[in-house]
């Protein structure tokens, strides 16, 4: 496995960081994760805009100039994949003591890229179960911050409940997943917590939108909230990994008879379509 780190391509087991990048003292710097279906990047301008938008965000000004197109193809080439997933991190880069303030702009970024392997779905995903949690994160979460805490904190708890995600409120609206966001169906339209602060404006959400635009399905971008949950009539999650991802239960609540419901698979099928129009450009 052949990995970016700061201009230089390099075995896995060779890059190494300094125990003073900000990185590893205060979780100071962004992500970004991209899918790659045979060998091409899928949905790369919009996770691009996603990178240059979250570096902005902690003025991480000398990391923005960087070629990461040319980057990411170098790394899908250099380790031959068909089909993977793509993770670039850039931290605040390294720094002579420990300060919560940065001490100079002119601190070098640190640039980490590496690619894992990726077994895409072309059927329908098993559905999974669910853990309704408070949304105990940070009030940014629009940023792809490193700072996860909070993530892995509800995942783990919804993991010993036997959830494979948590579903997340806070004040009464459901807000995302620790990794994905969501989308309620009611009444044939689908509803999504709205690309506010409160949750990370995902690449598959935005994706998953426009697929059901296109299918003559209406969105509403307003978050569904913990009340109406009883009216729910399918539910499910959106990430770059998993793609579209059925829920067949919220704690004990069975939604779509723990079945995958129509509309979930609709957007499934155009999803995989989608897939298959990106292979074929
Ligand atoms: N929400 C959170 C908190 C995430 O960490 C992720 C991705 O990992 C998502 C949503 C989904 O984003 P995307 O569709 O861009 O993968």
């Amino acid at each position: 496995n052949i990995v970016y780190l700061n201009g230089s391509w390099v075995a896995a087991e060779d890059a190494k960081v300094s125990v003073f990048d900000r990185g590893f003292l205060f979780a100071d710097g962004i992500y970004e994760v991209v899918t790659v279906y045979s060998g091409r990047p899928f949905l790369l301008d919009e996770h691009l805009q996603r990178l240059q938008r979250s570096l902005k965000a902690l003025h991480l000004q000398h990391a923005l100039d960087l070629d990461y197109r040319q980057l990411i193809a170098q790394l899908i080439e250099r380790n031959q994949v068909d089909n993977g997933l793509v993770y670039i991190q850039v931290t605040r880069g390294a720094e002579a003591q420990r300060s919560h303030l940065p001490q100079t702009e002119m601190t070098t970024p640190t640039i980490f890229a590496t690619v894992s392997p990726l077994t895409p779905h072309w059927d329908t995903p098993e559905p999974v179960r669910v853990c309704l949690l408070e949304d105990i994160r940070w009030l940014r979460c629009d940023i792809k911050s490193i700072s996860l805490l909070g993530n892995i904190m509800l995942k783990q708890e919804a993991a010993n409940r036997g959830g494979a995600e948590a579903i997340l409120h806070r004040n009464g609206s459901i807000t995302e997943g620790t990794s994905a966001n969501y989308f309620a169906v009611r009444d044939g339209k689908l509803w999504t917590a709205p690309a506010d602060h409160l949750i990370l404006p995902g690449i598959t959400r935005i994706w998953t939108i426009e697929l059901a635009r296109q299918c003559g399905i209406e969105v509403i971008e307003q978050a569904f909230t913990v009340n109406d949950l009883d009216t729910l009539d399918e539910l499910f999650l959106t990430s770059s990994s998993r793609e579209i991802q059925p829920v067949a239960q919220i704690d004990d609540k069975i939604i779509a008879a723990g079945r995958v419901g129509p509309i979930t698979q609709r957007l499934i099928e155009a999803f995989h379509d989608s897939k298959r129009r990106h292979l074929e450009q």
